[in-house]
């Protein structure tokens, strides 16, 4: 079933939702299973799966090193059909502009719509590691809007070089990214509104958040998007600190603000376990706020980790 679909048949309810993170290659899928099941029992009505741009490795061949480009966390539409079978579970992949080529994005939508996926994230993708800004993969998108667009031409049975007049063809409901606190490379707010909402007329159906620690960011979000006439869904990501690095990783990745009581909350921990322990609080307290507010749904990052979300949705949920 669609997202929107699930949000308006949970008639004002807010829903639990969460991310996971491919493994990497060569993984056992079963140590995602182990990941996944303890948060099945919140009924969560999808599961997003992200996907990992291709990367530079360095490998010593003949006491050389040869650089390579490579992708290390493959498999995000195979991990899809196999947790929406396993788990009887709407999965979402992401699909990226950055390292895929509009070929491939299509072979990647076929295979998702063969194997019943019926909702597609589409976003743009972040600069590879070595790169200072990103930069479009050649004969792939610039931008997320026009992938969005490339998607939207899919379900018209509009693909690269064919037209197929059928009807079934598939009708993806898409989700885009959005940004309390503003994409990091946007000018402004007011600029990345804007972007947003040219994703939202190329068709995207919902937006789901960046992280954020402070609800009030989050609010003014989503009144400043409905002015200007974004009307789809708008899901807040949450995201629990975990470690004392957080303090400073998180700013410096998705340059978003941390509170300053949560700063001293976690400044004063002994340990890591101690952290983790605030993590949980904040995502507590966080959560409830939203609840009240009437977010259509949480969406928790998990990075791989699904204890502390269960310690937050059993108090919320
Ligand atoms: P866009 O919407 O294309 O925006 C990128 C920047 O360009 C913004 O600053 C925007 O203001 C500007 N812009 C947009 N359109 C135009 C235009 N036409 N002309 C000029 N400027 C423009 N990354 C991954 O690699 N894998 C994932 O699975 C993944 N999942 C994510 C899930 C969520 C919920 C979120 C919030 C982010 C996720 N990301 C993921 C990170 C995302 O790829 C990065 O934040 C990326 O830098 C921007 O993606 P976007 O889709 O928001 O880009």
């Amino acid at each position: 079933m669609k997202v929107t679909e699930h949000i308006e048949r949970a008639n004002g309810k807010t829903l639990f939702s969460f991310e996971i993170v491919p493994p990497q290659k060569g993984a056992n899928i079963q140590e995602l299973y182990n990941n996944i099941d303890p948060l099945m029992e919140f009924d969560p009505p999808f599961i997003d799966v992200t996907t990992s741009r291709e990367e530079y490795v360095y490998i010593e061949k003949e006491g050389l090193l040869d650089r390579k480009i490579v992708r290390m966390r493959p498999g995000t539409v195979g991990i899809c059909a196999s947790i929406k079978h396993k788990f009887n579970v709407d999965t979402i992949p992401h699909v990226l502009c950055g390292g895929f080529t509009k070929e491939e994005t299509e072979y990647m939508l076929v295979d998702c719509h063969y194997l019943g996926i019926e909702n597609v994230m589409a976003l743009r993708g972040d600069a590879m590691k070595h790169q200072r800004y990103f930069e479009p993969t050649k004969g792939g998108h610039a931008y997320a809007d026009q992938l969005v667009k490339q998607i939207k031409d899919v379900t018209r049975g509009k693909y690269l070089h064919d037209v197929v007049e059928t009807n079934n063809n598939p009708d993806f409901c898409i989700g885009v990214a959005g940004y309390p606190e503003k994409h990091l490379e946007a000018p402004s707010l007011d600029y990345d509104l804007k972007k947003l909402q040219e994703k939202v007329n190329a068709g995207a159906d919902y937006v789901v958040t960046q992280m954020f620690f402070d609800n009030s960011k989050f609010f003014e979000f989503v009144e400043k998007a409905r002015e200007i006439g974004i009307n789809v869904p708008i899901i807040p990501g949450i995201k629990p600190i975990a470690v004392k690095r957080h303090l400073q990783l998180l700013p410096q990745v998705f340059k978003i603000d941390i509170p300053e009581e949560l700063i001293r909350a976690v400044e004063q921990c002994k340990n890591n376990k101690e952290v983790r322990q605030v993590g949980i609080e904040w995502g507590i307290q966080q959560s409830r706020e939203l609840k009240e507010a009437g977010v259509p749904v949480l969406h928790y990052y998990s990075m791989g980790k699904s204890n502390n979300i269960k310690a937050i949705a059993s108090e919320v949920f």
